[in-house]
């Protein structure tokens, strides 16, 4: 059994310019165990398909399932096995994150012994004394987690944990991330920030306007057909350019990096063909080694939008 199933999710607002489709059709398949990323840039629908898997919004057309039961008519029967975090709770400023964790607990019904786990597991046993509000953005969004795990769900669904912080804060969130997996949950998490997913997840499905684009494991994603090699020619501006003709001669896309280094675009099966090209016209490569491909690449290939960066290639 998928952890969460979607098939054709479709939400459309009646916005004053006319209908938004927030979801257009959108499938996803997120399996149980791991970590799962759930990938689009502002506006792709992410929240929305959250939002609609917890029963906070309902759908125009689609049909979904959570953790087995069909939502929203079945989620009540699971509800208590899911643990969602789409907006920050709010949580009293001036007491502690202990005292923060009891109150909700003992406002659910949850054993307060929890609380201490939660804490524990988050990271801020240590500072469960502190006031809330003297936490960095990093342990507020980590007891916004600390929260969530109270009623020790098997499901967490995450929307943007990571926004906002800061590096060290992002790899703590990460790392929280791979640790709640490895008990066994199953970790749904939305984000736009790409290396972020791909340091974190074991699979992903990338969405863009309403629709999932592409899913499968990071890995797969990983390995697209286009790769990116980087030419190094010994010389100055003028064998440089010369290389770059001969490269735009034979076929090759080509661009060049900050430091002056060109870049092609070719499939690892031709990239001897580059070095081919270039010794035919008596250019000899003092470097020729292959870029590897992020997330983004594919993001963006799948996205089809540009790529701002591409002459910082490094
Ligand atoms: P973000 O990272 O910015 O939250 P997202 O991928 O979560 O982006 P959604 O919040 O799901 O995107 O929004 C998808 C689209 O639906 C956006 O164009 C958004 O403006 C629109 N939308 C969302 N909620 C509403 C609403 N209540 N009324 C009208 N339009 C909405």
């Amino acid at each position: 059994m998928a952890a969460i199933e979607a098939v054709g999710l479709t939400k459309q607002y009646h916005g004053r310019r006319g209908p938004i489709r927030a979801l257009d059709g959108l499938d996803l398949e997120v399996p149980e165990g791991g970590v799962f990323g759930f990938l689009g840039a502002n506006g792709a629908g992410k929240t929305t398909t959250i939002r609609a898997a917890i029963g906070q919004l309902r759908l125009t057309k689609g049909a979904m399932r959570v953790l087995g039961a069909t939502v929203p008519e079945k989620l009540p029967t699971v509800i208590d096995r899911i643990g969602a975090l789409v907006e920050q709770p709010s949580f009293f400023p001036g007491f502690s994150g202990l005292r923060n964790l009891q109150l909700l607990a003992r406002s659910r019904s949850i054993p307060l012994s929890r609380v201490d786990d939660a804490l524990h597991t988050v990271g801020l046993a240590d500072r469960a004394d502190s006031r809330f509000s003297t936490y960095s953005l990093g342990m507020k969004q980590r007891l916004g987690v600390a929260a969530v795990l109270l009623k020790d769900p098997e499901l967490l669904i995450l929307d943007e944990p990571a926004n906002g912080l800061d590096p060290q804060g992002i790899l703590e969130m990460r790392t929280l991330l791979r640790e709640l997996a490895g008990q066994g949950r199953t970790i749904f998490v939305s984000s736009h920030i790409l290396s972020e997913i791909q340091q974190t997840c074991d699979r992903v499905a990338i969405v863009a306007h309403g629709r999932t684009i592409t899913s499968g494991t990071v890995t797969a994603l990983l390995q697209g057909a286009v790769s990116r090699f980087r030419v190094a020619v010994p010389g100055g501006e003028s064998e440089h350019a010369a290389a770059a003709q001969v490269l735009s001669n034979a076929g090759f896309r080509g661009t060049t990096d900050d430091r002056g280094r060109l870049v092609v675009e070719v499939t690892t099966d031709r990239a001897h063909e580059v070095t081919r090209a270039l010794s035919i016209a008596s250019i000899y490569i003092s470097e020729l080694s292959p870029i590897e491909r992020t997330l983004e690449d594919a993001f963006l290939e799948l996205t089809h939008e540009d790529r701002p960066d591409i002459g910082d290639a490094s």
